[in-house]
């Protein structure tokens, strides 16, 4: 894919290396205030500390923790691909007199504290309808290349416009009922898993509409799609509220509905909660 010197997203929060948030959650009262005047003789910054005091909903201003060049790297290309969403997000709501509102993607290393609760990177990347964030961490890319044999940058694109699709599918239904994770039987998870790789189609449909696709582009997200189907791979953690680790379809259903949504380009032909044949 076609991405370096383009727009980065300006909705990335950036918590790598701080863990689950809570831990970094300093009490109120005398405690702290002593904590503070220990801190502060102790030459440090008062603001710092301030910083670690915001719950982990607000902690954007902790400078992000510095990985390998590889992995800035990864986090630039993540911030492009969101930027591309929420252009193609927004054009697509305009056209129907809508609204879109960009989420939130959060990048973080092992586990992370979300609105849907906590999770650790063994679920793999998912979306809270809870706070309108998407959650990744970046060794994301490696487990596609390694375990799931999807390598590539545009495999990774998918992953993320997938999640994207979970968020567009939030706003679109909103004043809808939406089953709640637990009340999902295995059959409506696989149709709105299926609607999210759809939708994930349509914003490569538009990717490739601007030329920012390469050569293999388009297959290196299709073998994506395949290799993070159920019959392919069950994923499970125990303890965990992890929205994106129900249902998803096989590996077929999910390689369709992303090229369905790749060939059309729109929201509508991406129905499928009453399409006859999955
Ligand atoms: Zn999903």
């Amino acid at each position: 894919m076609i991405w370096k010197g383009r727009r980065q997203s300006s909705n990335v929060e950036d918590r790598r290396g701080m863990g689950m948030g809570g831990k970094t959650v300093i009490g109120g009262g005398l405690g702290s205030i002593v904590v503070m005047l220990l801190f502060v003789l102790l030459g440090g910054n008062p603001g710092d500390l301030l910083n670690n005091t915001q719950t982990s909903n607000s902690s954007y201003s902790i400078p992000p923790m510095n990985g390998s060049a590889q992995e800035e790297e990864l986090a630039d290309f993540v911030s492009v691909v969101l930027a591309d969403t929420e252009d193609v997000w927004s054009a697509e709501f305009e056209k129907r007199g809508m609204v879109y509102e960009n989420p939130k993607l959060v990048l973080f290393t092992d586990s992370v504290q979300s609105a849907c609760g906590a999770a650790n990177s063994a679920v793999g990347p998912f979306y809270c309808p809870g706070d309108h964030k998407l959650y990744i961490d970046l060794s994301f890319y490696q487990e596609l290349k390694q375990r799931f044999q999807a390598p590539g940058d545009f495999a990774m694109a998918y992953v993320i416009a997938h999640e994207v699709g979970h968020h567009v599918q939030t706003l679109l239904h909103s004043g809808e009922n939406v089953l709640p994770a637990e009340k999902r039987t295995n059959e409506y998870s696989v149709r709105f898993e299926l609607q999210a790789d759809y939708l994930a189609g349509v914003w490569a449909h538009y990717a490739e509409g601007k030329g920012y696709l390469e050569s293999g582009d388009l297959e290196e997200a299709l073998n994506a799609a395949h290799a993070v189907g159920d019959d392919t791979i069950q994923k499970k953690a125990q303890g965990y509220v992890v929205p994106d680790s129900f249902t998803h379809g096989t590996s077929k259903q999910r390689e369709r509905w992303f090229n369905k949504g790749f060939k059309n380009g729109t929201i509508e032909d991406g129905d499928t909660f009453n399409a006859a044949n999955l």
